[in-house]
């Protein structure tokens, strides 16, 4: 499989943020969003059969790390054919395993344990309508949808999308984010932000929307344009 790196850092999304977590970021997407904040696993990496993966994730461990981990990207899922091995091994070696994924590859052979975080892109993400509707029904409870959200219209298409399709009964979090600036760097504040976390949170509470608030809790904690945290 094609790795761009694996580390341990604090999750900085979803309902285990601020958790520690070995994160496994694998090499490749085929959308091109435009807030994407991981272009840099676009191309390169270097190929690592999964038995290695798997020995430098327990180097990890036994140097202190927890037993939570994150397989990411780009976008995981163009690796089916190795990962979904990779996940039932982590499984069975008492991990518990979260898969961040676009929304748009099948999901449906994924090993039920794994808690899946799927996005649903909005209208001015640059991969509007690539959600896989089939998709909803390969979600366990346990599982969480994530709208990264850059203005009103990318929220009325987020409310819209958890309204019609009932989404706070299916999984356990529905998540909508403020996109961060593509090129945020320096300052570790809202400011980087291009929707306003207040305005976001404002929406939200008028509607009383049956969602989370998210931000990306590793943008606040460390530089944002830093790779590897
Ligand atoms: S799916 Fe993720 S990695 Fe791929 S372009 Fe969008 S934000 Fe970037």
């Amino acid at each position: 499989m094609q790795v761009t790196e694996i580390y341990k850092s604090i999750q900085g999304e979803s309902s285990f943020a601020g958790l520690p977590c070995i994160f496994v970021r694998l090499t490749g997407c085929n959308l091109r969003c435009s807030w994407c904040d991981s272009e840099y696993t676009f191309t390169g990496g270097h190929k690592m059969t999964p038995d290695e993966v798997h020995s430098e994730v327990e180097q990890l461990v036994n140097g202190g790390a927890a037993k939570l981990l994150e397989l990411t990207g780009g976008e995981p899922m163009l690796q089916e054919r190795e990962v979904i091995p990779l996940m039932h091994r982590l499984l069975d070696g008492g991990y518990t395993v979260l898969l961040e994924t676009s929304g748009e590859r099948p999901l449906a052979a994924i090993p039920k344990q794994v808690i899946k975080i799927v996005d649903v892109k909005c209208p001015h993400s640059g991969a509007a309508d690539t959600f896989r509707m089939e998709n909803l029904d390969a979600l366990e409870p346990h599982d969480e949808l994530n709208f990264v959200v850059s203005d009103w219209v990318d929220y009325e298409f987020a409310r819209g999308f958890i309204r019609q399709h009932d989404l706070a009964s299916r999984v356990n979090s529905v998540i909508l984010s403020p996109a961060f600036r593509k090129d945020a760097a320096g300052t570790r504040d809202a400011s980087q932000c291009l929707l306003d976390p207040r305005q976001l949170a404002e929406w939200m509470l008028q509607d009383a929307l049956p969602a989370r608030l998210g931000l990306q809790m590793h943008k606040f904690v460390w530089d944002p344009a830093r790779k590897g945290v």
